[in-house]
């Protein structure tokens, strides 16, 4: 029998925990040939969602939580789940219910025919803002542009099957600023999109605003490209051959017509526009050394407080330990 292990990532989720245990629960049933098991996340809630989880797991046996020493972040949280998961698959959900229980049985179907990655792709953004539906097409239109080796995914979020072979790779890929739906798409393996229609939260109120989206687009393009790089670089040769043409122009005029120096808004409108470049350039490089920031630390993704009622402590560095030969004289 198949085993599927439900990962669910939960913040500030007290509301909606058991709602969305039975309702899953309901669905999960009715699947043939398959064992499923609940690994919730607690990543650092501030209300009552462990308190939530401990009672749940203590009434149901396939009920199991990790809970993570602080808010690391959603996509910190699903590696929590993937890693500890121990199963022939796992389904990525939202507890907020936005993720149709109902998808499921389609997921496990497509799954058996075998694809790897069985990912739900939103049929429609309609209970977004205009913002942010415009910013997802220009996000979505630049990495299409500047990766070349593989596609970006569109419309298409966290909420899959992954067979144990994507969670092993996932496993490999220990980067700290993590970017997970650029990562599938990187895995690579058997994809099949399968549609779905994003329900409006059960309870409570949704964690991202605007500059979490806007970080963690700029997380994407920086963590999967380094065109715009390329871009400066193109950029500056440019500019570079329009001043070089623009310097000879005013020379020739200034020499053989006597042409009098191009006066102060000329002069303005080149600096503003050069330093305006420069700054560009230097915040791409800025974003590109930030990441090498983060990841040279090499920290551990997330550090994990319990696990299903037991207090987790990492091990610490080994100590050197005396050796048998002596030190000479
Ligand atoms: N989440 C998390 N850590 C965070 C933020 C969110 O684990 O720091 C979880 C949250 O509990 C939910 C899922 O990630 O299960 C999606 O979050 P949310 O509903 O706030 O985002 P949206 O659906 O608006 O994209
Ligand atoms: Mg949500």
């Amino acid at each position: 029998m198949d085993k599927i292990t439900i990962i669910v990532p939960c913040y500030n989720e007290e509301e909606v925990i058991e709602l969305f245990y039975s309702a899953v629960h309901e669905h999960v049933e009715k699947i043939s040939d398959c064992k499923f098991n609940f690994l919730f996340v607690n990543d650092g809630s501030h209300d009552r969602t462990l308190d939530k989880l401990r009672a749940l797991a203590a009434a149901h046996d396939e009920i199991n939580y990790i809970s993570l020493s602080r808010n690391f972040g959603k996509e910190a949280a699903m590696m929590a789940g993937i890693d500890y998961a121990d199963a022939d698959a796992v389904i990525i959900m939202d507890a907020d219910l936005q993720h149709p229980p109902s998808s499921i049985a389609e997921m496990v179907t497509w799954w058996r025919a075998g694809y790897d990655d069985v990912c739900a792709k939103r049929i429609d953004r309609a209970g977004e803002t205009w913002l942010k539906r415009h910013c997802a097409n220009i996000f979505y239109a630049v990495m299409k542009k500047f990766s070349t080796s593989y596609e970006m995914q569109r419309d298409v979020g966290d909420f899959r099957l992954l067979d144990r072979r994507c969670m092993e790779a996932l496993k490999l890929l220990r980067e700290n600023q993590r970017f997970t739906k650029g990562l599938f798409t990187w895995l690579g393996y058997r994809k099949k999109e399968i549609p779905f229609e994003v329900q409006p939260r059960a309870a409570g109120s949704t964690t991202w605003n605007f500059v979490a989206l806007f970080n963690l687009a700029m997380r994407g393009m920086t963590s999967f490209t380094t065109a715009p790089l390329r871009l400066m670089t193109l950029l500056g040769l440019t500019v570079s051959f329009g001043a070089l043409t623009y310097m000879l122009f005013v020379l020739t005029m200034a020499l053989l017509y006597g042409d009098p120096v191009a006066g102060y808004p000329t002069l303005m409108t080149v600096m503003l526009f050069l330093g305006g470049m420069q700054l560009l350039a230097l915040g791409i490089i800025g974003e590109y050394l930030g990441q090498i920031f983060h990841e040279s630390k090499h920290r551990p993704i997330y550090l994990v407080d319990e696990i299903d009622g037991k207090r987790m402590i990492y091990a610490p560095r080994r100590l050197p330990t005396e050796c048998n030969t002596k030190v000479s004289d």
